[in-house]
């Protein structure tokens, strides 16, 4: 009997994107809402049992054609060691295919990828690393809750390059408790000395059920004015564009052909797979948040309302 008789048929709009969620972080920063846990005591290895399962049943329901991104994100993806970050890629090639040339991006926090890990995301099929940097500023990164140093930034991309990484890319943040323009301009120049494809460049939003709103609510939380905020992303563009880099969507800049295509994904409103605590709905959330943000700042800068 013909196997494919009984097979679901396949939607016109069945998803060519995936992303998966890992919900564990090292620790908590001061203003993440996201959907993570510190990863000390979580049955880490029970998440990706039932996250096999979900891939199962998910391809079951909804059988996938050949896949060209992938996103892997969190929380700290990178806080899997080694043994689980290998059999989580093994099970995901096995659920579903990845085509050839595939963009297959993981989040990682500077100081979470030794060279093994490293070694296992590239085995694993992982082409492409997105770096939580944040700021160069140590006494900045103290202040929101990070657990690197900057030296940790430039550690964890030799490292990456090292095991044959080219597809980079660092998170900086802007509007920052306390941040000056000059520390922001300081970080931008650290950053491109880093000489990476792409750069993402998120403002500070204070968001519910975080310390930093419990501080903001008590009006305990010294956050950058407004028009300083807007300085801050009037300089990071001014800067990575002279730089060469293509300000290809609101927040992320990209050398040519290094344009995320997942990112792209989302705001061409394409259909894609998302698994994980949190995983359907986490990233359209984040993109929303910043889109929201960033459209105020464009607005104010024009002379028009600054509430979105
Ligand atoms: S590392 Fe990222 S996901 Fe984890 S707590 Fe910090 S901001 Fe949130």
């Amino acid at each position: 009997m013909d196997s494919t008789a009984t097979a679901p048929a396949l939607h016109a709009w069945t998803p060519r994107a995936l992303y998966i969620h890992i919900p564990f972080c090292t620790n908590k920063c001061y203003y993440c809402d996201f959907n993570s846990y510190v990863a000390a005591g979580q049955p880490i290895d029970a998440y990706l049992d039932a996250l096999e399962r979900e891939m199962e049943n998910t391809v079951k329901a909804l059988p996938p054609q050949t896949i060209g991104k992938v996103f892997v994100g969190g929380g700290t993806p990178t806080v899997l060691n080694p043994v689980q970050m290998t059999r989580f890629l093994e099970s995901v090639t096995r659920h579903f295919p990845i085509a050839a040339g595939a963009e297959f991006t993981m989040e990682a926090n500077p100081g979470t990828t030794d060279p093994d890990k490293l070694a296992a995301m590239r085995a694993g099929g992982v082409n492409r690393i997105s770096f939580g940097a944040q700021t160069f500023d140590n006494a900045l990164l103290a202040a929101i809750g990070r657990i690197h140093e900057a030296d940790d930034v430039v550690n964890s991309i030799a490292n990456a390059k090292a095991a044959g990484f080219t597809n980079l890319s660092i998170d900086l943040m802007f509007g920052l408790p306390r941040q000056t323009l000059q520390q922001l301009a300081d970080s931008v120049e650290r950053a491109l000395e880093l000489d990476l494809p792409h750069y993402s460049l998120y403002s500070l939003k204070v968001e519910e059920n975080t310390l930093f709103h419990r501080l903001y609510e008590r009006g305990e939380l010294p956050l950058p004015e407004e028009d300083v905020e807007v300085e801050m992303f009037a300089h990071l563009r001014r800067r990575l564009t002279e730089a060469g880099y293509g300000h290809y969507e609101i927040s992320n800049f990209a050398r040519t052909g290094f344009e995320s295509r997942h990112n792209s994904a989302y705001w061409h409103n394409e259909p894609y797979y998302g698994l994980g605590a949190g995983g359907a709905r986490l990233c359209a959330r984040r993109a929303a948040s910043q889109y929201k943000r960033r459209a105020a700042l464009y607005r104010r800068r024009a002379g028009g309302p600054a509430a979105a």
